[in-house]
């Protein structure tokens, strides 16, 4: 239902549940965060509002300049803590956000199951993360590639981010169908479902198109398509105000 994620030079915590807030009118029935500093990548989760998921993390160590966070509207899985994202891969070395419908998840989790695979949750985004962390164990490739190969498989709509503790400066995300919107700071970086958790830290902004892949690292944005084609990407100024 609603996304937003940061990378840069801020504390990402704060930004984020308020960025989860702005996003509150969407509707929603549970949200999560994933936090990732030098004790590794870490991801909270509740049922209910994003207020709850604040009381909840008010004892948490947050520190932690990328992040991302998730407000769920259920289509698979029940609304419960476990079902809300983000959701670890099998490993817990990789995150993901999801917004949409994964069509067919069912048949890449029975293959996945019968390779080992044991799933936390009932929804189809935790399959799409493990189903990254496999070809990733089985092609060797970068994240950015395999994220890709993934996606060519992948029959429904998204709006997805992932985070890896192998790439701490790294945000990956891609979009089908659901809407995404990058936001370009002063070394920093905004992933959002819509513009409204990032126009008050930046006005340029680019709107992702179907079948392509952003990937910030390094402090730079490139982005490339489903076929591997680099994209220029388009950077437009927002006129709205909070
Ligand atoms: N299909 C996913 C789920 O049920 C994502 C739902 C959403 O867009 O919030 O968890």
């Amino acid at each position: 239902c609603g996304i937003v994620a940061y990378v840069g030079n801020k504390e990402a915590y704060p930004l984020i549940i308020k960025g989860l807030k702005r996003l509150e009118y969407r509707g929603y029935d549970s949200s999560g965060v994933a936090l990732m500093n030098e004790n590794g990548l870490a991801i909270y989760k509740k049922k209910g509002k994003v207020a709850a998921l604040e009381a909840e993390l008010s004892t948490k160590d947050t520190q932690a300049t990328i992040g991302m966070g998730h407000t769920r509207w259920a289509t698979h899985g029940e609304p419960n803590d476990t079902n809300a994202h983000p959701h670890f891969s099998n490993d817990r070395r990789l995150a993901i956000i999801h917004n949409g419908i994964i069509e067919n998840y069912s048949a890449i989790k029975q293959k996945l199951q019968q390779k080992g695979h044991t799933f936390r949750s009932e929804t189809d985004s935790e399959v799409l993360i493990h189903f990254i962390e496999d070809i990733r164990t089985e092609t060797g490739k970068p994240l950015e590639e395999v994220v890709r190969l993934a996606l060519q498989e992948v029959v429904g709509a998204y709006a997805i981010v992932i985070m890896s503790d192998e790439h701490p400066g790294q945000l990956i995300a891609a979009r089908k169908g659901s809407p995404l919107v990058i936001g370009i700071g002063q070394d920093e970086f905004f992933f959002a479902s819509d513009a409204t958790p990032i126009i008050e830290y930046t006005k340029d902004v680019v709107y992702l198109d179907d079948f392509e892949i952003a990937v910030v690292k390094n402090n730079e944005l490139q982005i490339l398509n489903l076929d591997n084609v680099q994209q220029v990407p388009y950077i437009q100024t927002l006129e709205m105000e909070l």
